[in-house]
């Protein structure tokens, strides 16, 4: 088919079906979008809470955890224990499905009935790890979030196989990390971003196979490089121990010093590494046919893809989250592991094959509607049925569907082949991480559908400002983690952990003076958004499509024009 425009359902922006999306969509018999692909990248995310945590009573055991889902908003939870107990599997909550009602109010009405797990985690997989979000196969680690094999590391997000590093956004297979963001396959760094295969590299930007560098910017394999400047050894150790950036004050004036100097140099169109073949989007790595993606390792003839960490994904359209051998999903967030042939639907896995429309289904094949599932096939809206009625009752309700179509309380038309409605999620617009990227007022957030509910702040009292925060570690005796120290940024309130201050130790860094949410979020906002725009290479002039906006400050080149900066 060729290209089509059309006008998305939520934004009323254009949008082009391009003829490739047709044969994909053609292949695993769905019909076309109604929906643009960031709104459609913006409805999935509103099921992901990352950073939201409270104190509640277990719904089952009653003991008082830490939770992902608050009291105000009404999910049932169960604590990981109980959840993962083998003494139910959610076909308890099995309902008939009405012919009367539309499947969507009966499949809300079903997830209002079903207990969450209190974290999103491969709970059987954690080793003393009891704080981790969205996460499997995570020894001694704390508050790691989208987090793969990982050994000893805290307060990371889109982390995999690391250990010993602290305070990283998007960051695989380093050691001994701190205040990263995007670095791969890197040891002993900090303050650096956009590092690859470099080794004790502090304050660097965009180096490749470095060694002792500092406050340097677009070099490869350079060592003893101080601001792009050649030392010898001794110079460059002499420097290094003069600025004493152990002590906090120096490491923030040096840290504003090097942001001054990285922004004069040219930045390459897009983030990725030599190994992508045929790709459009940003930060994308070891990719064949990878269109518009973002944030995506290992994949293969995907599009409109974000958030997939682990190798590998093949034949995705529309899929957030977070690989490791997946296949054939559409409009399918944090499903992976093993799974393939998954539509409309979130958290599914591991080994999950053939499920629609389903929220929280482990283990299970063959399912329509389910919510809270464990190891079962063939149900739908959590009752089992045989094969045979399983396909006939999935049949017809696919088309009650297509014939009746359900309307969202934003006006939006629901049939056979929209994703989710945020009605179903479990999280309120402000929990979710659809809010950090698109920030909206609860009056706002209403009017487009989203589930909105006030949630009280937590009552504490600040026992530490942070102008009293000793300035070097050394000097920081241990009771500090008894303390409620003021953020510098949010003035709330925030404590060290025990992991936090071993790995500050062995790192020889300060006492952070600002919250994890606040550090998170100076990473988060260095890392540029998956829109994209067209642009010419401020150098030849070429046309180039990137995620720097034109008005941004940044001097941006082609990837040929880069490359010849590059030493
Ligand atoms: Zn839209
Ligand atoms: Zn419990
Ligand atoms: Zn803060
Ligand atoms: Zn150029």
């Amino acid at each position: 088919m060729e290209s089509q425009n059309k006008i998305c359902q939520n934004c009323k922006k254009d949008f082009v079906i391009e003829s490739e999306d047709f044969n994909f969509y053609e292949k695993i018999k769905v019909p076309a979008p109604t929906f643009c692909p960031e709104c459609r990248f913006l409805r999935r995310i509103t099921f992901g809470n990352y950073y939201n945590f409270y104190k509640r009573d277990c719904d089952s055991c009653g003991n008082n955890v830490i939770c992902i889902y608050s009291k105000e908003g009404g999910a049932k939870m169960y604590c990981n224990n109980c959840w993962w107990a083998d003494n139910w599997d959610g076909t308890e909550y099995g309902v008939d499905y009405d012919n009367n009602k539309y499947f969507f109010d009966q499949l809300i009405s079903l997830r209002k009935k079903t207990p969450f797990m209190a974290f999103e985690a491969l709970y059987p997989s954690l080793v003393d790890t009891l704080y981790t979000n969205h996460a499997s196969y995570q020894k001694n680690c704390f508050l790691t979030i989208m987090a793969d094999y990982n050994e000893n590391c805290a307060y990371s997000t889109l982390i995999t196989h690391t250990k010993d590093s602290m305070d990283c956004y998007r960051i695989n297979e380093s050691e001994l990390c701190y205040e990263c963001i995007g670095t791969s396959k890197s040891y002993n760094c900090s303050w650096s971003e956009e590092l690859d295969n470099c080794v004790d590299c502090r304050f660097c930007q965009s180096c490749n196979g470095c060694s002792n560098c500092l406050g340097c910017v677009n070099l490869k394999n350079k060592n003893y490089c101080i601001f792009n400047e050649q030392y010898s050894k001794e110079e460059y150790n002499n420097i290094l121990k003069e600025l004493n950036l152990e002590n906090y004050s120096n490491l923030k004036d040096f840290k504003n010093k090097v942001e001054e100097f990285w922004i004069k140099k040219p930045k390459k169109y897009y983030k990725g590494n030599g190994l992508n073949v045929n790709v459009t989007g940003d930060y994308i790595y070891e990719s064949k046919n990878a269109k518009d993606s973002y944030l995506v390792t290992g994949l293969e003839d995907c599009k409109y893809t974000q958030f997939v960490t682990l190798r590998t994904s093949k034949d995705c359209f529309d899929y957030t989250s977070w690989g490791s051998n997946a296949e054939l999903m559409y409009e399918c967030y944090i499903v992976g592991e093993n799974s393939s042939n998954i539509k409309f639907s979130t958290e599914c896995w591991p080994s999950s094959r053939d499920i629609e429309y389903s929220y929280y289904c482990i283990n299970c094949k063959d399912c329509f509607g389910c919510v809270n599932l464990k190891k079962k096939q063939y149900c739908i809206l959590n009752k089992q049925y045989t094969k045979e009625e399983y396909f006939n009752l999935r049949g017809k309700i696919i088309n009650d569907m297509k014939n009746n179509p359900w309307k969202n309380k934003a006006g939006h038309i629901y049939s056979y082949g929209e994703f989710l409605p945020p009605e179903l999620s479990a999280f309120s617009y402000q929990e979710s991480i659809s809010n950090e990227y698109n920030p909206l007022e609860k009056g706002d957030a209403i009017k487009s559908g989203f589930n909105w509910v006030d949630i009280p702040s937590k009552q504490y009292k600040i026992t530490l400002g942070y102008n009293d925060i000793p300035l070097n570690i050394s000097e920081t005796k241990e009771n500090i983690k008894n303390e409620v120290i003021e953020c510098e940024s949010c003035h709330r309130g925030y404590n060290i952990s025990n992991i936090e201050f071993d790995l500050l130790n062995k790192l020889k860094q300060p006492i952070p003076h600002s919250c994890s949410n606040c550090r998170h979020k100076r990473r988060f906002d260095r890392t540029n958004k998956p829109n994209f725009y067209d642009r010419n290479c401020d150098k030849c002039g070429i046309e180039i499509r990137t995620s720097y906006s034109p008005d941004r400050p940044e001097i941006i080149y082609c990837e040929k024009c880069y490359q010849l900066e590059v030493f």
